[in-house]
């Protein structure tokens, strides 16, 4: 029997059956052995029915020393009863609807029993429902696997031996010279002991491998994509007009921005499509790389995009552009949610005739009557919060355009070589000339007035400032976005009767109208609003350098990484800016975690900390990505293993990339199954 059969080959697995296990996603054998179990029991340490402690799980050695009882309770509920005995103690073990334990205990064998034990009275002693195998059946852990209503764990046990002692050697994915490289033991040797291990070093051998063979597949995969993706590309870059960009500019770009633009054109002089990322701390000016490349691009007579997660930031950057090209004569046109009917259709109509050279706008941009009708380049700004579907399908807009997104969120280096495996890496590690650092303070909640009393102050010498609210506990009933609209505006309410009564205050939060938003974040801009009282909404991208001074509300309930991104809100012109963490310092690890941030300005150090303290969930979570599920590697503890995987694939394809040769037919089927449910890139 092959691996690949359908579940159906298997002995004993009928329609009905067969069609339980579609719906927990197992269709064939193989899925059948790659459903690995969720946990193991340790029968390795049993105990005497006296010295067992009593109601948690424990492991027992004894003989059944009674024939099957059986009571009928009630209708519908019959038990079934023996005495067992480890020559010293006796104890009851009792189950329910259960008559095929019967024929299972047999009076006078010796069994393990695997259950809690509970006690009745002095003496009598019982463990309900134990799970129990034969004592001289060798085996130390015992698999338990996911359940669902129609499958319980022991069926699948069973189907998971059937099919083991019918498949034969499992074949190998893997190539044998990386298996040389990194001491790997045979996929066969790895799944029959992920199931049924001979002992706990072989099981962790197991899943080494196993976890091994998940990066590397998806590393493999990503980095043909990689390759795929470069096809050749009819906007390519005839002339370089970055010089002409350069004196446009009201500042002079920083070494790391000229570098970035430098890699960037040349990937769009290639021929190839540029397909890349730009990844820089807040505050780093990727928006003027961004711009260079724009010009780039409509200068050689080809349309761009560029997509922003928000419509505040979207306005922004149309402000922003407005201002680079001034004189120009590029013609951009924004578009939102927002947009009038009229204007959208108007907005469509220029720009298929071609008589928009860049368009700027949120996720409308991808909507499917947009059509362009040349473009060349699609950039997509703060990456992270579009799942890989969407950058993929402003780039679907065109015929093979270049691709650029970018990037604040600083990504653990291991994490990016997964989430970011199918690009090439620009990095801006270069603040602006004169920025200042930001002066980070973390302060309990009795130093609350005097930080208020600290923005006062700075508005009163005619700077800006926000406060960042809480987020609310999720305890609360209500759905998160909402409850932080209550605390945004109940905070506002409070101040602006209260502590900068007469002050000029605004608040800001997700909920609000898309206009409302933008107008205050308008007079925000404008200096007509000394005060910002605000969600998390301002987190991305927005830039008011008049603004210098933030307080963040409760900073304990916010990842690492957000407060960092939050405080990258301050510190935009060439006065010192401040940033005050409020929180309950009476817990030390808080305080730890949060004197990160006072001690250092650098992303990826605490991005790092983050991964390290919270896990990836906040670098990938689940709906964002768009990978390929991933069974038992572990994206946090398995960055050793995210690495070796890295290194072993690109040597790998470097040498062979169209894995070309059948000892990789596998290879490749694996890795085109790993990618066909999900993800699409491109
Ligand atoms: P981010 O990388 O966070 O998107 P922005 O592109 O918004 O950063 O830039 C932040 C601010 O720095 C903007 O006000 C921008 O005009 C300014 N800026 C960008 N590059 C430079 C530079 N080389 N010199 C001075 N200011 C710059
Ligand atoms: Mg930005």
């Amino acid at each position: 029997m092959d691996v690949f059969d359908s579940i159906t080959s298997l002995k004993g697995v009928g329609a009905k059956r067969a069609q339980a296990l579609g719906r927990a996603g197992i269709t064939t054998v193989f899925d059948l052995l790659t459903h690995y179990p969720r946990t193991y029991l340790d029968w390795s340490h049993t105990y005497g029915i006296g010295t067992a402690p009593l109601n948690e799980n424990v492991c027992v050695r004894a003989f059944v020393g009674s024939s099957c009882r059986e009571h009928i309770i009630r209708k519908g509920m019959t038990t079934y009863s023996f005495d067992v005995t480890d020559g010293k103690d006796v104890m009851s073990v009792v189950f329910f609807n259960n008559k095929y334990v019967k024929d299972m205990l047999a009076n006078g064998e010796e069994y393990l029993f695997y259950g809690k034990i509970t006690s009745m009275g002095r003496h009598y002693k019982s463990m309900t429902a134990p799970r129990f195998v034969r004592a001289d059946s060798g085996t130390t852990l015992k698999p338990v696997y996911p359940q669902t209503s129609e499958l319980n764990s022991n069926y699948i046990e069973k189907l998971i031996k059937t099919a083991l002692e019918s498949v034969g050697i499992i074949p190998d994915c893997i190539p044998q010279s990386v298996r040389d490289d990194y001491c790997l033991m045979s996929c066969d040797e790895a799944i029959r002991n992920i199931h049924f291990p001979v002992s706990a070093d072989y099981l962790s051998e197991a899943k080494r491998r196993i976890a091994f063979e998940e990066l590397f597949l998806l590393q493999v995969g990503l980095s043909r994509l990689k390759i795929k993706s470069k096809k050749s590309t009819a906007y390519s870059l005839q002339k370089d007009f970055s010089g002409e960009f350069f004196s446009l500019l009201p500042f002079e770009l920083t070494g790391a921005q000229k570098r970035a633009i430098a890699e960037c054109t040349a990937d769009m002089s290639s021929g190839i499509p540029m397909n890349r990322l730009l990844q820089g701390d807040v505050g780093s000016g990727k928006t003027a790389v961004s711009a260079a490349l724009i010009y780039n691009a409509v200068k050689n007579g080809f349309q761009a995009a560029i997509m922003a997660p928000t419509e505040v930031l979207a306005k922004q950057h149309s402000d922003t552009f407005s201002r680079f090209f001034e004189g120009t004569g590029i013609r951009s046109a924004l578009l939102t949610g927002s947009v009038s009917q009229k204007e959208k259709r108007e907005i469509k109509e220029r720009l298929s005739s071609g008589e928009i050279d860049l368009l700027i706008g949120t996720h409308a941009i991808i909507q499917k009557d947009v059509v362009f009708r040349n473009l060349g380049l699609a950039v997509t700004d703060e990456q992270h919060r579009f799942g890989v579907n969407q950058r993929g399908a402003l780039g679907s807009k065109g015929k093979n355009p270049n691709i650029l997104v970018m990037s604040a969120t600083p990504i653990p280096r291991t994490l990016s070589l997964i989430i970011y495996g199918d690009l090439d890496i620009s990095i801006l590690d270069e603040m602006p000339a004169g920025r200042q650092k930001t002066e980070t303070y973390v302060v309990g909640f009795d130093k609350r007035e005097r930080a208020y009393g600290y923005v006062k102050k700075h508005i009163l010498s005619g700077r800006q400032g926000y406060i960042v609210c809480p987020l609310v506990d999720s305890e609360d009933d209500d759905a998160e976005p909402d409850s932080e609209r209550k605390a945004s505006v109940k905070l506002y309410e409070e101040l602006s009767t209260g502590f900068f009564k007469g002050f000029r205050l605004g608040l800001l939060y997700g909920k609000m109208k898309a206009d409302d938003k933008k107008s205050v974040m308008a007079e925000f801009a404008a200096g007509n609003i000394d005060l910002l009282i605000s969600t998390t909404v301002i987190e991305v991208g927005v830039d008011v350098p008049n603004a210098v001074i933030m307080v963040i509300e409760n900073a304990d309930c916010f990842g690492l990484s957000q407060l960092h991104q939050l405080r990258g809100r301050v510190g935009r012109g060439s006065v010192r800016s401040t940033c005050i963490l409020i929180s309950d310092l009476k817990n030390d690890t808080v305080k730890d975690r949060l004197k990160i941030l006072e001690a250092t300005t650098d992303g990826f150090r605490i991005a790092d900390e983050d991964l390290k303290l919270r896990g990836p969930g906040d670098f990938i979570g689940s709906r964002q990505h768009g990978l390929p599920d991933l069974k038992l590697s572990n994206m946090l503890t398995d960055s050793e293993i995210i690495r070796e995987t890295h290194f072993a694939a690109e040597k790998m394809l470097k040498n062979n990339p169209a894995l070309e040769g059948e000892e990789n037919n596998l290879l490749k089927k694996r890795v085109n199954n790993m990618f066909s449910k999900g993800l699409v890139l491109n």
